[in-house]
């Protein structure tokens, strides 16, 4: 059975070498948050456009400060927006609003609260200043014509800010990817209905519409399909329309678990059908009618975690970026562990931000179905296959929920 690191290392291999060329578009600048550009981004002009003061203040030669208190007359005053176009000369001094251009002859820019008005027109200096101070040059931050952002860098507010510096009101990105989500089981019934006294609400279709959601796809929602091979065959069939389908329930050893073997029926190539984990152990991936399928457990915290360790590379690459890494972090354990050996225990967690370092504790929960004890958590401990018991206070690691970080 493949450790999750393998299986995870595995899908990745995989969706690089299987799969299609993506689809190209434009967005408008204002819903690119997530998405990847299908082109290099570079500057549309020098960046700063323009000497730059970083401060208010007095544009001044460094030089007439060597030597204080310095006096200098005032021989201009600069909005940002706005230029002067004379030249600085000695003993003189241009009064400098933050953002505004530096003008000629000027080299530094000694900060207002270092000076004091002598007159309207004469200013005293208290502190040197040195050639360069609080000037952003010309071109230093990028020049017109380089390259910002490369292909394959996932657009986050930073990047939707630099964009915007270039004047990219449009950016050309990858198609992003439909994800079809399909929940199995007879038992499972739409939220918006009443429960039968052994039927359930489906979570799972919500809690993967979110998670597909959070890695910058789009979920698509497929009726649930009953534990009945045809209506199985048809939903999957539906979902294989997507770029992505993620199933969930179906895949362990009962004798109502078809999702492998209709599959299979449909021409899949399954390329593990487990890994050493818990929760989420019969984890399935397959690839089918071109399309990657994961076969996710139906116990909703199996979902989740599966869903984290192995469809989210899957969809980084779809959708034109390299695979994210997982937020993985260290932590004081604050109990001690005993675990099973031989999976790896993805354990539900509260993990506390100390100033003195990251804390965690495993919430109380009755197993991979609990969903009330799940909502007290913000991460889960990693139990290694190999190290399953663990004293108070050492360091193990914790995966973080990437929705709550
Ligand atoms: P399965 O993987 O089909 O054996 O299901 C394992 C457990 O997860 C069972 O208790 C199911 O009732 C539950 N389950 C399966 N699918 C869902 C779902 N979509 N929403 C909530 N619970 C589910
Ligand atoms: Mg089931």
């Amino acid at each position: 059975m493949l450790t999750w690191q393998q299986a995870r290392e595995n899908v990745i291999e995989v969706v690089r070498a299987r799969m299609s060329r993506r689809g190209r578009g434009h967005v408008r600048l204002d819903r690119a948050l997530g998405r990847v550009p299908a082109q290099p981004v570079t500057a549309d002009r020098d960046q700063p456009a323009f000497p730059r003061s970083i401060r208010d203040g007095y544009a001044v030669r460094a030089a007439d400060t060597a030597m204080l208190p310095a006096e200098f007359e005032i021989v201009a005053e600069i909005k940002a927006g706005s230029a002067f176009h004379g030249v600085i000369s000695s003993g003189q001094a241009a009064r400098i609003m933050t953002g505004a251009p530096v003008p000629a002859g000027a080299d530094a820019v000694v900060m207002v609260e270092y000076t004091h008005p002598l007159s309207e027109t004469r200013v005293a200096v208290e502190r040197s200043v040195t050639p360069g101070q609080h000037i952003v040059d010309r071109g230093t931050e990028a020049r017109a014509g380089q390259t910002l952002l490369d292909p394959g860098r996932r657009i986050g507010f930073g990047e939707l800010a630099l964009l915007a510096e270039v004047g990219c009101a449009q950016v050309r990105v990858f198609r992003q990817q439909r994800v079809a989500v399909l929940s199995t089981g007879d038992e499972i019934i739409p939220v918006d209905r009443e429960p039968g006294p052994y039927q359930i609400r489906d979570t799972n279709s919500l809690s993967l519409s979110a998670q597909v959601s959070l890695a910058g796809a789009r979920p698509v929602l497929i009726r649930r399909a009953q534990d009945e091979s045809a209506e199985l065959s048809e939903r999957i069939r539906e979902g294989l329309a997507a770029d992505v389908l993620v199933l969930s329930g179906g895949v362990s050893k009962g004798k109502y678990d078809l999702v492998e073997a209709v599959l299979s029926d449909l021409g899949a190539e399954f390329y593990f059908d487990a890994v050493a984990i818990r929760p989420g152990r019969p984890a399935v991936f397959g690839w089918c009618a071109g399309k990657p399928v994961f076969g996710l457990p139906g116990n909703p915290v199996s979902t989740m975690v599966t869903f984290e360790l192995l469809v989210t590379p899957a969809l980084d690459l779809l959708s034109g970026a390299e695979p994210r890494p997982l937020p993985l972090a260290s932590a004081k354990l604050s109990v001690p562990l005993d675990e099973k050996e031989g999976l790896t225990h993805f354990l539900p967690a509260h993990i506390d931000w100390k100033e003195s370092g990251a804390e965690a504790r495993p919430v109380r929960w009755r197993g991979s179905g609990d969903l009330a004890g799940m909502a007290q958590a913000n991460g889960f401990l990693v139990v290694p296959a190999d190290r399953p018991r663990w004293q108070q206070g050492e360091q193990i690691q914790v995966l973080l929920r990437r929705d709550l970080l």
